[in-house]
């Protein structure tokens, strides 16, 4: 606008209003910008420059999409077609900026439109502050207290917590376990409800050692003489302190009890716990412990709008430099490797070891998968260096696959799959390298879908059938029953194992029908086994959703009806998951089951999160040892010491012990030795068709059963 000397006092007026807005914008001190519609920058102030690292003149050049972080980009654009649509008069969001030397600036835009007198849109006046400050004190603190819930699940004490009015806000896996209250029921409900303490001589309700905490605002260190009443009813001497959690500004906001089982079996329940979530040979965490930190990630992650990404790598040609080095070279190589691996993530990541050479590397937060890339490349380099292995230098590589979420999936399994199937196409590229995944890499995803349709099929084609695999007892030197073990198969071969339809047939509701059959079909052989050769007890898989399934007894009512079997012939394996989270009613259908006489073992025991001292209270006759405990019993004292502990233990609560996956003689000859006589495993048989397994008890007992007739 042209000034001249005649200026009336209204332009003079305005004039001066002018002035004063222009410079309230120029050296205002939070970012501020006129912007077109089509999204060009028309004037920026000197904050706005400073913040995104530009110069005036350079941000003419460009426009607020060019600078704006990508993932962020959508969302603005939404709101301005809402502002240029006139469904509503200004937005305010957090957003990103990409400053000129590529670091992330967090912002907070507030924009409203400016029209001329036909209402056509001229502009956007903008103003951002930069809340990058803000924002990196907020992930301090959500990494902090991340640290602090992971803490909290994997530590070998049980913790709850309340807030002021005793109301609880969070129980741990262990208190979940040692109260019967799982922690989604728990939440919500009255502390007094959930922590119930007696005095062990009067049997008389204690008071609660939080009430005192909180009313007192001090700790209430350790209380040793107190029970702990289990929701189903039965105790255990517990050891417990309380505390008061404080805000920053020393106000009480809640309260905190940490407690422990007493009992002679806890410092069994704490070996077992940390054996059969780490690795023997690496000490790193295995697949059970990688999977529960992953699903842990997962929640994290969605709750907070982040990315976490999985590293699945594998050393290239292993088989082929085990094979010609030897199996003790083999594990040397895996036990280096592991170091390096650990040394290249971040402090951050859980780097595990899924068994053969297989590893897995956790980042349960990246801002973009570039971050991934950089671990990748990490790890790459840390094995370019050769390894010394028995006065050889042994040059190896990797092949890396990774899988992003939520991008590539958004469950902790198919994060798993797709970074194998990432990895496999590293290794199809020439290997020693790493590969991202995505969808089209194969149609792997859809895997869940397809078995489901196949699943459904099979069943109408009786593709599915049984097989059997011998349990001994070696002190009697005889078969003295089988584990029936659900196989798919057509022409003889695998369409996919029972790790990998079992589970879709439990979360699409088959495993019903389909464990109906199971047990119908296994009933059906052993009545025959016993009629034509002797009496043998046949063990059933019955997963958790079967058994909890409303007509589960009715129907192994009429099966027995049905098939004539005598019941002390059928044993039902169910798992300590199944037996220990079921509630009230599962003591009361466990007890139901066996007053028909039906036996109960619990499968793959020491693998859950085990409340051994509870264990007496279950009606259960025999444990049955997971394999992986058996695995390195022959060479791991620690091993070794745990299975030993754990067939005593079940002796003296007179339960019966049985060792599954028992592969070598040395095996069979420890576990004899610590009294554990039955073992079922590739030594003596592995899972067989009935024929096989009949031609098996055919022949007249040799009084050792590894002999094959
Ligand atoms: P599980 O109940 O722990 O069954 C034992 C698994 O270990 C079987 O695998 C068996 O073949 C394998 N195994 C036996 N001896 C050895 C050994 O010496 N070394 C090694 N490394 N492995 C050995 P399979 O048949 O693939 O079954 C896998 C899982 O599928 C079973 O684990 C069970 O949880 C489930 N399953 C199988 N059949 C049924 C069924 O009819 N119903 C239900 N609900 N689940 C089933
Ligand atoms: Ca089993
Ligand atoms: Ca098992």
């Amino acid at each position: 606008m042209p000034s001249t000397p005649s200026s009336s006092p209204l332009e003079t007026q305005l004039k001066e209003s002018e002035r004063r807005f222009a410079q309230a914008f120029q050296y205002a001190a939070i970012g501020m910008a006129l912007v077109l519609p089509e999204g060009r920058w028309l004037q920026v102030n000197d904050s706005l420059c400073a913040m995104l690292g530009y110069t005036e003149r350079e941000m003419m050049s460009l426009t607020f999409q060019d600078i704006t972080h990508p993932d962020d980009l959508a969302a603005d654009l939404a709101l301005v077609g809402k502002l240029m649509s006139g469904e509503c008069a200004s937005y305010h969001m957090e957003k990103r900026y990409i400053h000129r030397d590529g670091h992330v600036v967090h912002a907070q835009l507030s924009a409203s439109l400016v029209r001329d007198d036909e209402g056509e849109p001229l502009y956007f006046i903008s103003q951002m502050q930069d809340i990058s400050e803000r924002k990196a004190f907020e992930d301090a603190l959500f990494r902090e207290r991340e640290l602090a819930e992971v803490t909290l699940k994997s530590i070998g004490d049980a913790v709850i917590t309340t807030d002021p009015r005793l109301i609880v806000t969070s129980l741990n896996p262990i208190a979940e376990a040692m109260t019967g209250w799982p922690s989604h029921e728990a939440v919500g409900r009255h502390m007094d409800e959930i922590f119930q303490l007696r005095d062990p001589l009067t049997r008389q309700p204690i008071a609660n050692p939080l009430l005192v905490a909180i009313d007192k605002n001090s700790i209430v260190g350790l209380t040793t003489d107190a029970i702990l009443i289990h929701r189903n009813g039965f105790d255990s001497p517990i050891e417990d302190s309380a505390a008061p959690i404080h805000d920053h500004a020393g106000n009480v906001v809640g309260g905190v009890v940490v407690f422990h089982d007493v009992s002679e079996t806890r410092a069994l329940a704490l070996k077992m716990a940390h054996q059969a979530h780490h690795d023997t040979l690496t000490g790193l965490p295995n697949r059970a412990l990688l999977t529960s930190r992953l699903e842990f990630a997962v929640s994290v992650a969605a709750r907070r709008h982040q990315r976490a990404a999985l590293l699945f790598v594998d050393i290239d040609h292993f088989k082929q430099i085990n094979d010609s080095l030897g199996h003790a070279a083999g594990d040397a190589l895996l036990q280096n490797v592991a170091r390096r691996i650990r040394a290249a993530a971040r402090a951050d990541a859980t780097v595990s070891r899924l068994g053969g050479d297989g590893f897995v590397v956790l980042l349960p937060h990246v801002e973009t998968p570039a971050d991934a890339s950089e671990v990748a490349e990490n790890v790459l380099a840390a094995c370019s260096q050769a390894v010394n292995l028995e006065a050889a230098a042994l040059s190896i590589s990797f092949s890396i696959g990774v899988s992003i979420y939520p991008d590539d999936a958004e469950d902790a399994g198919s994060l798993l799959r797709n970074a194998d199937t990432a990895m496999y196409e590293a290794k199809m590229q020439g290997r020693n390298g790493y590969r991202f995944f995505n969808a089209s890499m194969n149609e792997r995803s859809t895997a869940r879908v397809r078995i489901e349709v196949d699943l459904r099929k099979a069943l109408a084609r009786n593709e599915l059938t049984l097989q059997f695999q011998p349990k001994v007892d070696t002190e009697l030197g005889t078969i003295v029953g089988a584990e029936a073990l659900l196989r798919w198969q057509v022409d003889g071969e695998d369409v996919y194992t029972p790790e990998h339809f079992i589970p879709v047939a439990e979360d699409c509701g088959l495993i019903v029908p389909i464990g109906e059959w199971v047990l119908r079909s296994a009933c059906l052989h052993a009545e025959r086994w016993a009629r034509m050769y002797r009496p043998l007890s046949v063990s059933v898989n019955v997963s958790a959703l079967q058994f909890q399934h409303t007509r589960f007894f009715e129907s192994l009512q009429s099966i027995l009806d049905e098939t004539g079997l005598h019941p002390t012939l059928l044993e039902l394996e169910l798992t300590e998951r199944t037996v220990m989270e079921g509630g009230d009613h599962i003591v009361e259908l466990l007890r139901k089951v066996k007053s028909l006489g039906v036996s109960l073992s619990l499968d793959d025991f020491g693998t859950g999160y085990c409340s051994l001292s509870y264990l007496k209270h279950f009606p259960v006759d025999t444990l049955k040892i997971d394999r992986a405990f058996i695995r390195d019993v022959a060479w791991d004292n620690d091993s070794a010491a745990i299975v030993g502990a754990i067939v005593t233990m079940g002796k003296g609560m007179n339960k019966h012990v049985l060792a599954e996956g028992v592969e070598s003689v040395e095996q069979a000859s420890f576990l004899s030795s610590v009294g554990c006589s039955q073992m079922q495993g590739f030594l003596f048989g592995k899972a067989m068709s009935p024929r096989e397994f009949e031609e098996r008890i055919a022949v007249v007992d040799t009084g050792d059963p590894t002999v094959d007739p």
